[in-house]
Order: structure tokens, then sequence, then C-alpha cells
């Protein structure tokens, strides 16, 4: 809820006019309570989840050959109804914990520091914040999911996220609900650590769910805009650790590669990036001397 009662009153207590976007958040915001703003994060969590795997499961369902050649487990097919069951599951989790998490955390977010009046933050301002959001998750995730991957942690917790060996969009928030909690906590420490404006929360909860179902989305676009994001994952970075399932001790992170790399955790996916690569080297040059083709699996060998 703003201070304000007018535009007029906003404009004199800024010294200057509002901007559009100001604008717009005044008439938006200004009789809004800043608890409802904040439970505004479970209408956009319900939206993403729902309808950003749409497209990835008409692309799994019609099997278009300009998209098949990019999926990563090409020999893992799901049904409609195997979906739908992964998106209902998510759905059940999402009522009984994702929302009610929502509904009780508020008093952290004003106690951090969450604020949502004017003037807004800057397109620099809001930019910096989220990478040190990405980082810092990154960071605790790579170790919290690490931490899962011990025999308690997987048999007890994380065997759920691992059902799907070959995941799709929707599977990117299906866990146990001990882990939904538990990764609650690295995506609070972002903006503990740098406190911004609430639209800034809102894009952070809404790119990092986004950013999830991209790695799980089971595809791997060339033409992805992610690819040209520095040290970023992306789905075939993450697909290989579902592969592997749970014995992987590949791939931890969630969003960026250099913890693995640093602690040495990326050694099995390296491996057998090169063996496919040399396969594939050595099929194209057999198929050039025979004039045939070769059909090649991009996931023929476990080495994690
Ligand atoms: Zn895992
Ligand atoms: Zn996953």
């Amino acid at each position: 809820m703003l201070p304000y009662q007018t535009i007029h009153e906003a404009a004199l207590a800024l010294g200057r006019n509002l901007t559009f976007a100001e604008t717009v958040w005044f008439n938006y915001s200004a009789r809004k309570s800043d608890y409802i703003l904040y439970c505004h994060n479970i209408l956009f969590l319900f939206l993403i989840f729902s309808l950003v795997p749409i497209p990835l499961v008409f692309i799994e369902l019609m099997r278009i050959a300009g998209f098949d050649r990019y999926k990563i487990q090409p020999k893992v097919r799901l049904s409609f109804p195997e979906m739908l069951r992964c998106y209902t599951d998510v759905m059940r989790m999402f009522f009984l914990v994702v929302g009610p998490l929502q509904l009780v955390s508020f008093p952290s977010v004003k106690m951090i520091g969450i604020r949502t009046g004017l003037p807004l933050p800057s397109g620099w301002e809001m930019l910096s914040q989220l990478l040190v959001y990405f980082v810092v998750e990154d960071y605790t995730n790579y170790w919290i999911h690490r931490f899962l991957h011990n025999k308690w942690g997987y048999e007890k917790i994380h065997r759920v996220h691992h059902e799907y060996a070959a995941p799709i969009g929707f599977a990117a928030p299906y866990a146990h609900w001990a882990e939904i909690l538990i990764l609650g906590i690295p995506s609070f420490l972002g903006p503990a650590m740098a406190p911004g404006h609430m639209i800034t929360f809102w894009s952070w909860i809404a790119l990092r769910q986004i950013e999830a179902i991209e790695t799980h989305s089971g595809y791997d676009f060339p033409w992805s805009l992610t690819k040209y994001i520095p040290f970023y994952g992306g789905a075939e970075y993450h697909d290989y650790h579902h592969y592997v399932g749970g014995q992987s001790q590949s791939n931890f992170a969630s969003v960026f590669t250099y913890c693995d790399y640093i602690y040495g955790t990326d050694k099995g996916f390296r491996y057998q990036k090169k063996i496919l690569k040399k396969l594939k080297e050595e099929m194209e040059s057999s198929d050039r001397q025979n004039g045939g083709s070769y059909p090649i699996s991009s996931q023929s060998n476990k080495s994690d």
C-alpha cells in the first residue's frame, strides 16, 4: 500500500513527475496491501507451472521431426496421460505446500525489507539484484542438492524429484514436500542479502521457475537465448543428472556450471560429452565412406 492518496501527492513526495511505469504501478498498487502484493506470487507460480510447459507438451506429442532431433533422450517418450499425471501431482503439491508457504512467509519478506513503494527500481538495479539472487541461489542449491544425494537424503526426500529419469517441463517443480520447503531457503537468501522492490522479487521467483522448466524440458534447442548466458548449464546439463539418477555425483548445480567445475562434480558429464563427440565423428566419417547414415542417440553411455 502506498503512503500517498493521489498521483499529485506522490509526485510532490518524489520531487518530480512520475514516469509512465510509476504511474501504472501507482494505479495498480496504491490501494492494495503489501500482503496482497506479495501473494501475487501464488498466481504467477500457478500460471508459470501450468502454461510455460504447454508448448513442450505439443512438441513431445506431435513428434515434429524438426524438434525431434533436439530431444536429449530420444528413446524416452511420455504419453499425454503420463504428462497430465505429472501436472496433477505438481498441482496437488502446489495447493498443499507451495501456496501455503507463500501465505505464511510474508513476515520474512517484511523483515528482509522488500519494498513496494516509489520510486521504482531502475533497470540496472533490477538486473544487478537478479544476478545476485541467481548466483546466491545457485551456490546454496548446489550444496543442498549435493547433500540430498547422500543415502538418507536421497531415499527419504530427493528420490521423488528423480522419478523422471528423462525430465519434462511439468516435472521441474515435481518434488517431495520437504524438498520444496528446504529449497525455499536458497530462494530467499539472495533477496535477504540484497533486498529490492516487490517487482524485482516477483521477477526473481518467475524467472527462476521458467529457468527450471527450461532445464527440465528434455530438449536442447540450439537457438535458446540462454545459450548466451556465461556459465549457464541448460537442459542438456541437468538432463544428464536425471539420466544417471540416484548414483549421480555429477551436475548438482541448478543454474550455472561453475560450482560443479570448481568442486570437480562435472567429470562424468564432461567424460560422456567427449566420448559422444568422438563417436559422432567416427560415425560421420564412416557415413561419408559408405554413403549411408546412422542414427545416433545422444544418451548412449552412462559413465557417471
Ligand atoms: Zn538430484
Ligand atoms: Zn531436476
